[in-house]
């Protein structure tokens, strides 16, 4: 079977990966970045290679979610798919759930090892239009978006007889704008909820929030990423990345807070921050394609188009996307329940659109609560020494 994934990123190279190391599959990989350079440091979740339902539901947050949403057949056939994961894999992915690690060390481990194993991937550099990607498309072939959050086909996947409407199939959230300021700590550090609030206690606006988990001690060095939360003008009035001292130059009183909170974890720890603060503003939206697949084009049978005779699936931030570093985990873990998927040969392709989602569908209710919950819980934070402001905020029935 012949598979066209459009993006390498995590998720793309993840997938081709999994269907690289399972028989009957020649992928295509496209990609337009000619090499991997990022920056940012990601945490994977530990669920991600769990291997026990208790493991998996081990989430202070979603644990209660989880079994709520999902049945336990249908989470114990994702545990049975993590342990088929091969070796040369599986210990990439095991590594990345213990801590702290950087993006393009995930992309550019994946990447080389698809092109060590030296057999069933085509590999593509260049930027793939919608109408390209249309065009590869033969009859009974299967094509995977993962060109991340601007995804190439989301809006192309609803049949209708207009130019295709921008936006028409994806459902927004937007919880608020943050900046998200990361440095490097020369000393073990880690935070709490209790760490939080008392090195937070002078700032009462910007409280400097480091994300449970965030931090991770590493020989010498601590990474400590933080959310400060922002307006709508400050976010419109910022560049899109800064550093520390463009920040205390130009937003003094975010400066303030953020300085606050470090000079308290140095009273604490006696380190010193190494390098320069990264600061990079983002609006978190929580959003989902209404359709992760062109099953409304298979359902309308216009034999003619390309869309009605393959599979398109949405992979990664293309099918959803989420603040509050939970992205990427969830991306992976859909990809593994897409390439087991695929692999039933026997199964109808309907049934397989199908059944993807409505898995798509349960990871959004369960991240879409997850991610309110961490919002709620921000917000009584900011207002946790103000009884009145707080009350506002609890609606108890
Ligand atoms: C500042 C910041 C910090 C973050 N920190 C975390 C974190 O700690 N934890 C976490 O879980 N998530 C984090 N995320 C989100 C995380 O990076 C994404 O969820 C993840 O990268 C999504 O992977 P993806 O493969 O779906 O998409 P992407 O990583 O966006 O990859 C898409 C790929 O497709 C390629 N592509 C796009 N269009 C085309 C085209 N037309 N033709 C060919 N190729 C194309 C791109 O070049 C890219 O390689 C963070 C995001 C930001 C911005």
């Amino acid at each position: 079977m012949r598979v066209h994934v459009i993006g390498a990123g995590p998720v793309g190279l993840l997938l081709t990966a999994l269907l690289q190391s399972m028989d009957g599959f020649s992928v295509h990989l496209y990609e337009k970045r000619r090499e991997y350079t990022r920056t940012r440091m990601v945490q994977l979740a530990p669920y991600l290679m769990a291997d026990s339902v208790e493991s998996y539901r081990a989430d202070d947050i979603d644990g209660d979610s989880v079994e709520a949403i999902f049945d336990p057949a249908e989470l114990e056939q994702g545990l049975a798919f993590r342990q088929s994961i091969p070796a040369d894999l599986s210990t990439l992915l095991q590594g990345w759930t213990h801590g702290f690690c950087p993006l393009n060390s995930i992309e550019q481990s994946l990447s080389a090892l698809i092109d060590g194993r030296g057999h069933g991937v085509e590999r593509t550099e260049a930027v793939v239009t919608a109408e390209d990607a249309i065009a590869l498309l033969e009859p009974g072939e299967v094509l995977i978006d993962s060109t991340g959050s601007r995804s190439l086909l989301r809006d192309h996947l609803v049949p209708g007889p207009s130019a295709v409407e921008e936006g028409a199939n994806t459902v927004t959230v937007r919880l608020e704008y943050a900046l998200v300021i990361t440095f490097l700590y020369g000393q073990p550090y880690d935070c709490n909820e209790s760490c939080k609030y008392y090195k937070n206690i002078e700032n009462a606006h910007y409280k400097f929030i480091p994300m449970v988990h965030r931090t991770h001690y590493d020989g010498n060095v601590s990474h400590v990423t933080g959310i400060v939360n922002i307006s709508a003008e400050e976010f419109e009035a910022m560049p899109s990345r800064s550093d520390g001292e463009w920040l205390r130059s130009n937003f003094p009183a975010v400066a303030q807070s953020m300085d606050r909170f470090i000079e308290k974890v140095k009273e604490e720890t006696h380190g010193e921050i190494l390098g320069d603060l990264e600061v990079v503003r983002i609006p978190l939206d929580l959003y989902r394609a209404r359709n992760a697949t062109n099953r409304q084009w298979l359902a309308e049978a216009r034999s003619e188009h390309p869309l009605s005779t393959s599979a398109v699936f949405l992979a990664g931030d293309s099918a959803i996307g989420s603040p509050y570093f939970q992205s990427i985990s969830l991306g992976l873990e859909c990809v593994m329940f897409l390439a087991g998927l695929i692999a039933q040969r026997d199964l109808p392709l309907r049934e397989m659109l199908d059944r993807y989602e409505l898995y798509i569908y349960k990871q959004w209710l369960r991240v879409y609560m997850r991610s309110k919950m961490i919002k709620h819980n921000k917000d009584l934070f900011e207002s946790v020494d103000n009884p009145v402001a707080l009350l506002e905020k609890l609606h108890i029935y």
